[in-house]
């Protein structure tokens, strides 16, 4: 099955629609004319019938009956239309008769109105009438040539049969224009869009300046264009990052193998090189389930089941573990919470791992003789859970990106601490399930706080 173009389809409909009109209206036309021209012939011949029983009816005298035959003959001589005239007394002679017509066959039998006759291969229109006078029926025909009229009929039906293709074709022409220039923007469209692929996302469509139908096309698909560019920058770039964080532990890991086995060693030695390839490997782990976790949110895990949840207990809970990292750095780590039980719509699992992402941060980037409070809170609009430490800080021109994948405000300070710049997106990634939402305030130097505020709906 061929497959038309709107184009042609649109001038094809287009054309059906005019012909169908010009055909009604041209059919209408001369429906209203014809009848209208005819009208107006019968309505002569009437006239012309009404002047004779006129006559009749006032110059009827039955004791001259030859008064009436004068007065009829001298009137249909005086009017023009009389040689198209006949008139018969009762008896069936013809006062007045025409030479023009052969209205002879004119007798009783036939009866009153209009018809039309043909004489020397001319048309007349004819009307016959009858007049009573003292019992007496005088037959009157009146008729009136029909050529004038049909001659203007026969030419506008003939000006109408050649118009009307006419008119159809050039409006079907200036259509099929028309239709092709409205449509030139949509080729151009085409053509841009079948250019681009993943190699030149970053080229656009041309937007027509029209503002119209089309414009709002080109806009929605550079939009598009535009949300799928920068998908494509972040996948490739959250590769190149995970590549690049993978090889430094690799690389550790072959090194210190490699280093070792160069020579014989003592036992304690090899322990020690086992013991650094152990550590590699376990940040490797760590770190390949991180970037997994991130990998499957983003191909849209299914829903965490949230449930209600007291609030102070878990923090509390996480404290206790974060307790552990914190002695360690020689950091005093408290909690504060309210008296009021504090509940949230949250997945149990999933928000410990955000806190202790938060505290474990806290511990990382705090000094030893720091301070780390955990603090619950509520409000009309919802609850916070708050991490503040009394640590390095984060400066400002870094604290709008901690929460990108592979963020490191300084990537010397922290590669000892294990950080790959994973966490916070894991803890923003956490909580957006939760329909919360995270903030980081800091200053450089004094300390940081990371808030979670749970709306009041949670
Ligand atoms: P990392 O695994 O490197 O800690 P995160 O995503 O958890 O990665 O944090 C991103 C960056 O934000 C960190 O590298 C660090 O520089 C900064 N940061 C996070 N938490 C704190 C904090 N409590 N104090 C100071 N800096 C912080």
């Amino acid at each position: 099955m061929t497959h038309w173009s709107i184009r042609a389809r649109l001038t094809m409909w287009y054309s059906l629609m005019l012909a169908a009109g010009l055909i009604l209206f041209g059919g209408g036309v001369w429906f209203i004319v014809s009848h209208s021209l005819m009208h107006a012939l019968d309505d002569t011949l009437a006239a012309q019938a009404q002047g004779v029983l006129t006559v009749i009816s006032t110059e009827f005298d039955p004791a001259h009956p030859q008064h009436l035959d004068e007065e009829l003959r001298e009137y249909t001589d005086a009017t023009p239309e009389g040689k198209l005239t006949e008139i018969r007394d009762p008896q069936g002679r013809a006062i007045v008769s025409s030479q023009t017509v052969a209205l002879a066959r004119t007798d009783a039998s036939l009866s009153d109105g209009f018809g039309v006759q043909t004489a020397n291969s001319a048309r007349y229109r004819t009307f016959t009438t009858t007049a009573v006078a003292a019992g007496g029926r005088y037959r009157i025909l009146v008729a009136t040539p029909l050529d004038p009229t049909e001659a203007t009929l026969h030419r506008a039906r003939t000006l109408m049969l050649w118009a009307l293709p006419a008119v159809l074709l050039i409006a079907s022409a200036g259509g099929y224009w028309i239709s092709r220039r409205a449509l030139a923007p949509v080729d151009a469209l085409t053509q841009a869009a079948r250019s681009i692929g993943i190699r030149n996302l970053s080229q656009r469509l041309a937007v027509p300046g029209s503002g119209d139908e089309l414009a709002r096309l080109a806009e929605t698909w550079n939009g598009m264009l535009a949300r799928l560019e920068s998908a494509v920058q972040r996948l490739s770039q959250f590769t190149a990052d995970a590549s690049h964080e993978l090889r430094t532990p690799i690389a550790l890991i072959r090194t210190t193998a490699e280093l070792t086995l160069r020579r014989e060693r003592p036992p304690e030695t090899y322990r020690q090189a086992l013991g650094q390839i152990a550590a590699e490997s376990e940040r490797m782990t760590r770190l390949v389930e991180d970037l997994l976790l991130l990998a499957r949110a983003d191909a849209g895990l299914p829903a965490l089941p949230l449930q209600r949840i007291e609030l102070t207990p878990l923090v509390r809970d996480v404290c206790q573990q974060g307790e552990v990292l914190a002695r360690a750095s020689h950091l005093e780590l408290s909690a504060e919470v309210p008296e009021q039980p504090v509940y949230v719509q949250a997945n149990d699992p999933a928000l410990r791992r955000l806190l202790l992402l938060l505290l474990d941060n806290a511990v990382k980037y705090t000094p030893a003789g720091g301070r780390i409070v955990v603090k619950v809170d509520y409000d009309s609009t919802g609850s916070t859970v708050a991490v503040t430490d009394t640590g390095i800080g984060i400066p400002d021109s870094a604290l709008p990106h901690v929460f990108e994948r592979f963020y490191r405000v300084d990537e010397s300070r922290n590669r000892d601490a294990g950080g790959a710049g994973l966490g916070l997106s894991i803890a923003k990634w956490i909580a957006e399930r939760h329909h919360a939402s995270i903030e980081a305030e800091s200053e450089s130097g004094r300390g940081s706080t990371f808030r979670v505020r749970f709306p009041l709906r949670s």
